[in-house]
């Protein structure tokens, strides 16, 4: 159940960052919705609701926002993730929710949509250039989907394997809203994980958080780690940046080869959740949604929490971690490295493979970023975050868990 662990948790971490995304300065929201509800060809039934033939502005929202994040997956799918993972092309239902209850849906590249009992053609607005949207009053598989609580992947509809997303109002469910661009961000990140039920997963515990070593040495050299990994991303100068990956490389083989759940717990969950926290930053930068802290890595590496410490540590920061890392082997040039994290490799084993150090210089490279990041510093932040985790429950998940 490893993997459907990843979708529940990536959804309670993406509650958290929109969160906080809910704290910067507003945004500005998509543009006004231009989409027409009209019924297609003379056979079509007209649509029920909204009887002035309109989508209400939320409706218009999302197929706004469909329309932008579709375009860029049809010309620039390369530039996101890989020619492979196409947002654009996949069945996708959007089910309409009032908080209490789901009320309708719109189901998109279904190869059997329009012979579906009770689907209503929609013409939208011709410049949004979407694929064909079937409205149904009538919910396909209701009680199925009923139960779904927020998004699914494997929803069976009528035979076709179909990701499901709910979506309402922002006065409902802000997170859930087509408010923001952050909402088409979410369902990009989501749908990648649907595309990773092919790949192959890197050697994993099994998601172990609770098991996870949390003394005070380690938060250190995770400290210091984070230290590199912003001097990394902030670096302009092309030797500046692949000088501090070097660091990087070199201060997480030094946590693998003292606490084996480094591999078997950074390395998987920065694989999945780091790729596609990574794809929101493509797709948020060729949509030039400038303002998202999705899309900037804005909130990446908050500094070592003194609550939750084994929440973030053991769990919340692989999102950026591994997002970042993925930037850095894009910006190295290794070839086909989409394909090699797709194959089980992770983005760390990409890194270490390019740099390929010998442990004298892996040494080297420890002493110059402790130097450089000042480590004396962070021992005794280290040493309280460490008192912190020690006293709080080892299970992150409560029941769920
Ligand atoms: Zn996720």
């Amino acid at each position: 159940m490893k993997v459907r662990n990843y979708f529940i948790y990536s959804f309670i971490f993406s509650l958290l960052v929109l969160i906080l995304s809910a704290c910067q300065p507003a945004r500005s929201a998509p543009e006004a919705p231009v989409a027409a509800v009209k019924p297609a060809g003379s056979s079509a039934e007209m649509v029920a609701e909204p009887a002035n033939g309109q989508l209400d502005e939320i409706d218009g929202q999302m197929f706004q926002q469909l329309s932008k994040t579709f375009a860029l997956f049809r010309e620039r799918s390369a530039d996101i993730w890989n020619e492979d993972y196409r947002l654009d092309q996949m069945s996708l239902m959007l089910v309409r929710t009032n908080g209490e209850g789901d009320q309708y849906a719109y189901l998109l590249n279904h190869p059997n949509a329009e012979n579906m009992a009770d689907a209503q053609s929609i013409l939208l607005a011709a410049e949004l250039n979407l694929p064909k949207v079937y409205r149904f009053d009538k919910i396909p598989n209701a009680t199925a989907i009923a139960d779904v609580p927020n998004f699914d992947f494997n929803a069976v509809i009528d035979g076709v394997e179909t990701y499901v997303m709910k979506y309402t109002t922002a006065e409902i469910d802000e997170f859930s809203s087509p408010i923001t661009f952050d909402w088409s961000l979410f369902v990009a990140h989501e749908g990648l994980h649907d595309a990773q039920d092919s790949w192959r997963e890197a050697p994993s515990n099994g998601q172990d958080t609770a098991g996870y070593p949390l003394e005070a040495d380690h938060i250190a050299l995770i400290m210091l780690e984070d230290a590199a990994i912003k001097a990394a991303l902030q670096a302009e100068d092309p030797a500046a940046r692949e000088g501090a990956i070097k660091q990087i490389v070199a201060i997480r083989q030094t946590r693998i080869n003292r606490w084996d759940a480094v591999r078997l717990l950074d390395l998987p969950q920065e694989q999945m959740e780091g790729s596609a926290r990574y794809i929101e930053h493509t797709l948020g930068s060729l949509a030039e949604y400038g303002t998202t802290n999705l899309s900037t890595f804005e909130t990446a590496l908050e500094p070592v929490p003194q609550s939750n410490v084994r929440d973030s540590l053991a769990f919340g920061r692989f999102y950026s971690t591994g997002a970042a890392l993925s930037l850095f082997v894009d910006q190295l040039n290794i070839p086909d490295w989409t394909k090699a994290i797709e194959g089980g490799k992770s983005q760390f084993d990409l890194l270490a493979a390019h740099f390929d150090m010998s442990e004298s210089e892996i040494a080297a490279q420890l002493e110059d970023a402790k130097q450089t990041y000042k480590f004396e510093t962070m021992l005794p932040l280290a040493k309280s975050a460490a008192e912190t985790a020690a006293s709080e429950p080892t299970d992150i998940w409560g029941d769920s868990g």
